[in-house]
């Protein structure tokens, strides 16, 4: 049976360049030094390899950019629980599109699959989408000047005509081999994103000339069928297939996935300090049975989640990440300090972050109109 990707599942990768070669996807380091080219400097994410993968990112942003195009990146949030380290890695991106590449910023909060999908009450997800995503965003750093916000279930006939014209472009025998699911729920949800990624393109939303959708690379599905309708389109109306980028899953405290579904192993941004000091320091390790060991042999970053969390987020500077790991091999730092060490700079962020949110949220309501049901 072919190898699938379940953009709703509980997706655990052991080798991404596996991943990449068996979907196609080309390795996003060969578009770094194009990047400089055009001007512009890389992000954290891109120069440590987070950012593993793309189809089509020189083609679509670089060359468009050039070009003296619009483009738009896009990406969506399932309001179906609290905003975690997983989302900043996504908001972290969109904020450097916006600040670096000037690109325009399109955020779907998907209440429309949140409500099929995951049976989340109308109301909840609202308030969910508005409160938890948006706000985030915006506290984060995103402008909300240069960001277009949505809820799926309130963008307008335009957008509901592509779903429609998409749902004729494919067959049952496509999507089963693409999401091998037919319930419903998820034909209509994938049909639904292969709006959300379409849309800036048509002019009633500002005929942006391309489109970049930063996602994980579990999401890839709705990529592949996105590209592949928009080809099918071709005469009825004019769109250009998608760009994408992939990026690595950031694991959860104890190995497993980061998720709101597992509040003990996911750290989320509104988690008062000392719960997330708590689970920091519950936190799976690299480290050897005993500090003696630990001397002997050193650590192994590659197996910690508190490195993870210095990799993804803690340490913007490249040379001190670079000690950390040296310190950790050679057996110089033990867990214990570093995880104390991981702990204070946690907690620096999450109260900085913390103390904007209220206004933020203040904002957030009114920067959507919400859904009436
Ligand atoms: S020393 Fe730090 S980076 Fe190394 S395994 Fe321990 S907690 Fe992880």
């Amino acid at each position: 049976m072919a190898e699938r990707l379940d953009p709703w599942g509980t997706l655990e990768v052991k080798d991404y360049d596996r991943l990449r070669r068996v979907f196609g996807i080309r390795p996003f380091q060969e578009v770094i030094p194009k990047l400089r080219e055009a001007g512009f400097e890389p992000s954290l994410h891109m120069r440590r390899g987070i950012l593993f993968g793309h189809r089509d990112f020189d083609k679509v942003v670089l060359e468009g950019l050039r070009s003296g195009g619009r483009v738009a990146v896009l990406t969506g949030f399932m309001p179906s629980g609290r905003f975690h380290f997983g989302h900043k890695l996504t908001a972290d991106q969109l904020i450097y599109y916006q600040r670096t590449l000037g690109l325009k910023v399109f955020v779907a909060i998907a209440d429309a699959e949140a409500f099929a999908v995951r049976r989340i009450p109308r109301r909840e997800a609202v308030r969910i989408g508005v409160e938890e995503y948006i706000a985030n965003l915006i506290a984060l750093g995103l402008d909300p000047d240069e960001t277009e916000f949505y809820f799926q279930t309130n963008r307008g006939a335009p957008y509901y005509r592509l779903i429609q014209l998409a749902s004729g472009r494919v067959t049952a025998a496509e999507m089963e081999a693409i999401y091998g699911d037919l319930a419903p729920a998820k034909v209509v949800s994938a049909l639904t994103q292969v709006a959300d990624i379409l849309h800036p393109q048509l002019e009633e939303y500002g005929g942006y000339t391309g489109v970049l959708v930063p996602v994980g690379v579990d999401q890839d599905p709705h990529l592949r069928l996105t590209r592949d309708i928009v080809d099918r389109l071709s005469g009825v109306v004019r769109l250009t297939r998608p760009a994408s980028t992939y990026h690595k899953l950031i694991r959860g405290l104890d190995g497993g996935k980061m998720s709101s579904s597992r509040p003990d192993y996911t750290i989320f941004l509104t988690d008062p300090p000392e719960v997330a000091r708590r689970k920091l320091m519950r936190a799976l390790t690299g480290g050897r049975a005993t500090a003696e060991e630990q001397r002997r042999l050193g650590g192994v970053p590659e197996a910690c989640t508190v490195y993870d969390l210095y990799l993804y987020h803690l340490v913007p500077d490249d040379e001190e990440l670079a000690r950390i790991y040296r310190d950790c091999r050679s057996g110089a730092l033990l867990c214990g300090e570093c995880k104390r060490m991981a702990a204070e700079r946690l907690l620096e962020f999450l109260e900085a972050h913390q103390s904007k949110l209220e206004e933020a949220r203040e904002t957030a309501w009114s920067l959507v109109e919400p859904p009436s049901f």
